[in-house]
């Protein structure tokens, strides 16, 4: 007999599910929304509806450059992203109700970027919980769960279910 899976786990394998319907060859996100143990939606990111998406049209490249340190000192690196996809927490956002946002808690796969985190700080919600994390954006982002005191957490010891790892371009 397998063990049950705690709530977190079953939450998270569910934001995994969700971030294999992305077509960004460079990145898939998947959200979900939860009140007390329920369900209430789900997203990942993706192109507006009917609008060709990043494996019909191909990813819509930006350069940004970020600065970062190094044994060496601050270094600046030129990094390339995608933005025609609206992030997975915005789209979580998009598809539930302000009502049912309230008191919820988020589960994404990946740490919020700070455009997401600043609306999901916004949002009704009280709680994200997320996997992999994202250092570019970290600092400020806790920063900011901890002015609006939100819980803020990291499943690191999680392991996605087989099959919804991606293969993606960093
Ligand atoms: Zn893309
Ligand atoms: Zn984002």
């Amino acid at each position: 007999m397998t063990r049950r899976k705690d709530w977190d786990t079953y939450f998270m394998d569910i934001a995994y599910m969700a971030s294999t319907r992305s077509q960004c060859g460079r990145r898939h996100v998947g959200a979900v929304l939860v009140q007390g143990k329920k369900l209430l939606g789900t997203a990942y990111n993706g192109a507006p509806s009917g609008v060709p998406d990043c494996s019909e049209a191909g990813c819509m490249l930006v350069e940004e450059y970020e600065l970062v340190d190094t044994a060496s000192g601050e270094q600046v690196i030129k990094k390339q992203r995608c933005i025609r996809t609206i992030h997975a927490e915005q789209n979580l956002l998009l598809f539930t109700d302000r009502e049912d946002r309230e008191g919820s808690s988020v589960y994404v796969t990946d740490q919020p970027c700070w455009t997401c985190a600043n609306m999901l700080a916004n949002s009704g919600i009280v709680e994200i919980v997320y996997h992999r994390a994202y250092p570019k954006d970290s600092e400020k982002v806790s920063a900011l769960m901890a002015q609006k005191g939100l819980t803020f957490r990291r499943m690191a010891e999680y392991e996605p279910p087989s099959g919804t790892l991606a293969e993606v371009k960093n």
